[in-house]
């Protein structure tokens, strides 16, 4: 923006902290929001502002994407009904064949989209640092959390050490007032062992990490979590690895382990009992919620009215494409809400505002950064999106949250704003060249496809 000061209007302001309100907007100055209110007020308190009218839209805050793998983002399409852990062997063995180079461009298609589809924030996971680049290079705001593996609880203090030196190296570049922030993630219990977990966490709680772990996912993982049997269990014992089960749930374990009290982001939580949902809550963890990936993996539905109800700060998550295939928060809430309302046989449970709030102010508690974003409100940072509403799918359009929730799509998104700065116009991302992008993206995709075809021949 060349003017330092700006009126963005439209039909319908979702503030989120109060209810939706026709005809007004906000202003914008540098990178925060000053004024939320009706256009002839704020035409009349700023009257040397800019003007832009989005017209038959709803302006909101940004959506935030409390789960992504922008890394993966070449995978979609090519991992099509197999079972979880097949899926994951083999998408591990696809991202270990592509170069520093074809990952980087996979987060950029990744980043490209999410940003199209309104996403201002993401919590990005990655086993390398391709993520964290596209997210710096794309003006999009994020936390970036490394991934640690290793299995062998002896290698424990070797896995940390190469985990810390690489995130020393990214946060170097990233200081502690910047849009992406870096944090860390031990993958999962049947990828990272008992010392390795504890080991990350004080890593994580000393220099002031936010911390996330995949965790109550899989039907698998509770198997080898509770019983010590199961594909997992099988691959341990194939592989020589000592595994005594804790024989509890996986919450449970997180718990023992020390986890829980470092306050992580859980991603999934699928397979939670009533007891796992009272420890989540009691120690201010918080969960990402990826209902399309559980569902098309087969792994379950999860209790998100149960949630809600203890008080659990929730965000919603579209995980990697490789299990989705979309990364649209619009259809991941839509998607959500509908899957509990059938599962349940109830036409009331959940609301269009609740997803809503999920989607924006949810996301940003899950991340801890609801002071900063998640809202309409003067001095928040200016991470706003407008959604046209004049789509032959979404009209006529007279209550914006279920126009929103139910009818439209990530393709409706018009604008993006991240502190201020125009990240999407309508036609195309002003970061990147996604031309260039594009055309990479399909030599990288044809290249993987004959490592696949070699790896499954
Ligand atoms: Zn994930």
């Amino acid at each position: 923006m060349a003017s330092a000061r700006a009126i963005y209007l439209a039909d319908w302001v979702l503030p989120i902290v109060r209810p939706p309100f026709r005809r007004g907007g906000i202003v914008v100055e540098g990178e925060r929001i000053a004024a939320v209110g009706g256009e002839a007020e704020l035409r009349a308190q700023f009257p040397d502002a800019l003007v832009r009218d989005f017209g038959e839209a709803a302006l909101l805050p940004g959506l935030v994407n409390a789960h992504a793998h922008l890394e993966l983002t070449v995978l979609r399409g090519m991992l099509e009904d197999l079972p979880f852990v097949t899926w994951l062997a083999t998408l591990t063995r696809l991202r270990e064949g592509l170069s520093a180079e074809e990952l980087r461009e996979s987060a950029r298609a990744g980043i490209i989209e999410a940003i199209r589809s309104g996403q201002t924030t993401i919590a990005d996971v990655g086993a390398t640092t391709a993520g964290f680049e596209a997210l710096c290079e794309s003006g999009a705001r994020g936390v970036f959390f490394h991934e640690v593996f290793g299995v062998r609880p002896e290698e424990a203090e070797e896995n940390l050490r190469g985990l810390a030196q690489r995130v020393a190296a990214l946060r170097a570049r990233s200081d502690a007032g910047s849009r992406v922030r870096v944090g860390v993630s031990p993958h999962a219990p049947y990828s990272v062992s008992a010392p390795l977990f504890r080991r990350t966490v004080e890593y994580a709680r000393a220099n002031g990490l936010p911390l996330c772990v995949h965790i109550a996912e899989s039907h698998a993982e509770v198997e080898l979590v509770r019983r010590g049997q199961g594909e997992f269990a099988r691959i341990y014992e194939r592989r020589g690895l000592a595994w005594r089960a804790p024989q509890v749930s996986p919450i449970r374990y997180l718990y023992d382990l020390g986890v829980l009290a470092a306050r992580p982001l859980l991603i999934h939580g699928v397979h939670v009992d009533e007891e796992d949902i009272g420890l989540i809550a009691q120690s201010g963890s918080t969960i990402a919620h990826c209902p399309k990936s559980n569902a098309k993996l087969g792994q379950g539905i999860a209790p998100l009215p149960e949630w809600l109800r203890a008080g659990i700060a929730v965000g919603v998550g579209t995980d990697s494409v490789a299990s989705n295939n979309a990364c649209d928060l619009l259809e991941e809430a839509r998607f959500a809400l509908l899957l509990q309302r059938a599962h349940r046989a109830s036409p009331t449970l959940l609301k269009a505002e609740t997803m809503l709030t999920l989607l924006t102010l949810g996301g940003a508690r899950a991340l801890g950064v609801q002071a900063h974003i998640g809202t309409l409100e003067p001095g928040k940072a200016a991470d706003f999106i407008a959604i046209a509403l004049a789509g032959a799918h979404v009209q006529p359009a007279d209550d914006p949250a279920a126009a929103l929730i139910f009818s439209a799509r990530g393709s409706d998104v018009c604008f993006t704003a991240v502190g201020g700065r125009v990240l999407f116009d309508g036609q195309s991302v002003t970061t990147l060249d996604e031309e260039r992008v594009r055309a990479r993206l399909r030599e990288i995709r044809a290249r993987l496809r004959s490592l696949l075809a070699r790896a499954l021949g």
